[in-house]
């Protein structure tokens, strides 16, 4: 059976140019990179050549990215390090209720450190509003930290008027832009964020290596403590198959940006009126139109969100829920919450997230085979009774 992958939001497959560019640095070039030998100056070269295209496609400056070992680390780094070489810059800090766990928890850490935290409210689509930003600053709010898009939903935040709010308050901007590298044009300098998560394998590269923007002028110490690598602010051995694999994969986005963005746009418009025309009881969830491209999130009523995924396993279409039954807990995820969703109807929630390789075949059937699993899922609902 032909598998419909539409979880992209969750991870995506390695381009085969990215694994192609990679396997070198695994077989005959497989030097450190720190090393003086040839070996190593080639692995030096590739790294370098590398963080030039990852720098390139968010408009920043060589000097300005540091590798990460992903998304979570370089979330991580970027709240946990900055806060830790600016104890002068005050003990508050500020995030949202829709924010990835990675921040939120490495907030939360921060806060048993002994900062204070506040977490913004989102609007019913899932928006933190420059004026929820605006009230919540104080003299004392060292760090601010929204994502640019959710990756349950999908909004898409204004992260330049709200980097721009935090500013005025002499507080730093840092946005966790893992769903958006690669799928919208971002400019970090246009955005003007001070700090800017990206992980390789949401935009077609490999696990396991991501990167954080800083900022020239922004001082943020040491996350790993031991080698100089990156100079100094994340020691280790370059993981330089990564690397290269994730340069490739930015030289990729960058190239077929706006052709991927436009395909996304118009399947994923297809995929959700077919699906909000067809099917009873429904709702979008997440903003109607600064929506991730590719992106489709809704709520079915009277309906369990692990059922429809194994439903729709059945038929070989992979997807994802923002409601887990899964060990006992019957709580949907925290950001259907924060947009003020009922138990009853967030319980029933599915993202689907397209990427390049899915095609109108894929829409049809999904479009096909949905109607129907919703409607025996009911059938056998005792909620529906
Ligand atoms: C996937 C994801 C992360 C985590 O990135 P990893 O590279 O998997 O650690 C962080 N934030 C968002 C919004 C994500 O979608």
């Amino acid at each position: 059976m032909k598998q419909i992958y539409m979880d992209h939001s969750a991870t995506t497959p390695v381009d085969p140019e990215v694994f192609n560019a990679m396997i070198p640095y695994y077989t005959d070039s497989y030097g450190n990179a720190s090393s003086i030998h040839a070996l190593g100056r080639i692995a030096r070269r590739a790294v370098d050549e590398a963080r030039e295209a990852v720098a390139n496609l968010i408009g920043a400056g060589f000097k300005e990215i540091v590798f990460t070992s992903g998304g979570t680390e370089a979330n991580n780094q970027a709240i946990i390090s900055y806060l830790n070489s600016n104890l002068k810059a005050g003990r508050h800090i500020i995030t949202s209720a829709v924010e990835h766990h990675a921040v939120l928890d490495t907030c939360h850490f921060m806060q048993k450190q002994g900062y204070e935290l506040t977490i913004l409210p989102v609007t019913p689509e899932g928006l933190v509003t420059p004026e929820a930003l605006q009230s919540a600053l104080r003299p004392d709010t060292a760090l601010v930290s929204i994502m640019h898009a959710n990756n349950e939903v999908g909004t898409i935040q204004p992260i330049k008027e709200l980097a721009a709010i935090a500013h005025a308050g002499n507080a730093v901007f840092h946005t966790d832009a893992v769903q958006t590298v690669g799928k919208l044009a971002i400019d970090v300098k246009e955005l003007g964020v001070d700090m800017l998560s990206a992980s390789a394998h949401k935009l077609y590269g490999p696990k396991g290596i991501g990167c954080l923007y800083i900022r020239k002028g922004i001082r943020v110490g040491n996350y790993l403590h031991g080698g100089e690598q990156e100079r100094g602010l994340r020691s280790g051995t370059e993981n330089v198959p990564g690397i290269v694999g994730f340069g490739k994969a930015c030289e990729l986005a960058k190239y077929d940006l706006q052709k991927n963005q436009a395909k996304l746009i118009k399947l994923a418009q297809r995929l959700q009126e077919g699906i909000l025309n067809s099917i009873s009881n429904t709702c979008l969830t997440g903003h109607p139109v600064n929506r991730l491209p590719g992106s489709v999130s809704v709520c079915f009523e009277y309906v369990e969100g692990e059922s429809i995924l194994l439903m729709l396993d059945r038929y070989g279409i992979l997807a994802s829920s923002g409601s887990a039954c899964t060990s006992g807990s019957l709580d949907p995820s925290h950001v259907l919450l924060a947009l003020g969703l009922q138990h009853k109807i967030a319980h029933g929630s599915l993202r689907l997230t397209l990427g390049k390789e899915n095609t109108d075949e894929d829409v049809n059937m999904v479009l096909e085979v949905l109607p129907g699993i919703i409607q025996n899922l009911r059938r056998m609902s005792p909620l529906c009774n």
